[in-house]
């Protein structure tokens, strides 16, 4: 996946590239290619990304610890500055409160836009928080050796607690 470079995106016709691809993304650890669209343009002083993304990826259940294979599809939009000041790698000023501006994706006019890592991020960013192999996960099945009552004066405790609402 190449790098786009901006000042060529002025030439294109209506200063748009709309592109396919389908390929696997350096660093990201998927089981099939990276599939999508994405479609830039070239808006003057900012890019307008959008796009469309999906893979499938494996997971470790949060509940289970079982591995299982997650379909991860993103739908990202994001506006990024071209900004010939603001240099990306420029460290934020401490002693100042950060406005919106700083909290911006911004890029150099005459530079590239990098899509395999702005994909990569993209995906990154939609990897579910909470990774359950099913909604209905039972989670790691303990064999409860103590369930079986040893004192038999609990045993009428313990038939009592089959019977409560969880
Ligand atoms: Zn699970």
């Amino acid at each position: 996946m190449k790098a786009i470079h901006i000042p060529r995106l002025t030439q294109a016709p209506e200063r748009t590239e709309t592109l396919e691809f389908k390929e696997s993304i350096q660093g990201l650890d998927t089981l099939t290619p990276v599939q999508g669209k994405v479609r830039i343009i070239h808006q003057g002083n900012y890019l307008e990304v959008a796009a469309h993304a999906e893979t499938i990826v494996t997971l470790s259940c949060h509940r289970c610890l079982q591995q299982f294979n997650y379909r991860l599809s993103v739908d990202p939009s994001e506006m990024i500055w071209l900004n010939e000041a603001d240099d990306a790698t420029e460290e934020l000023p401490l002693d100042r409160d950060l406005t919106m501006d700083d909290l911006m994706e911004s890029l150099p006019p005459d530079g590239y836009f990098d899509l395999q890592k702005w994909l990569y991020e993209q995906l990154c960013l939609g990897v579910p928080q909470h990774q359950l192999c099913s909604k209905s996960c039972a989670g790691i099945d303990v064999e409860d050796k103590n369930a079986q009552v040893v004192d038999r004066r609990w045993a009428s405790l313990n038939a009592l607690k089959g019977q409560l609402p969880s």
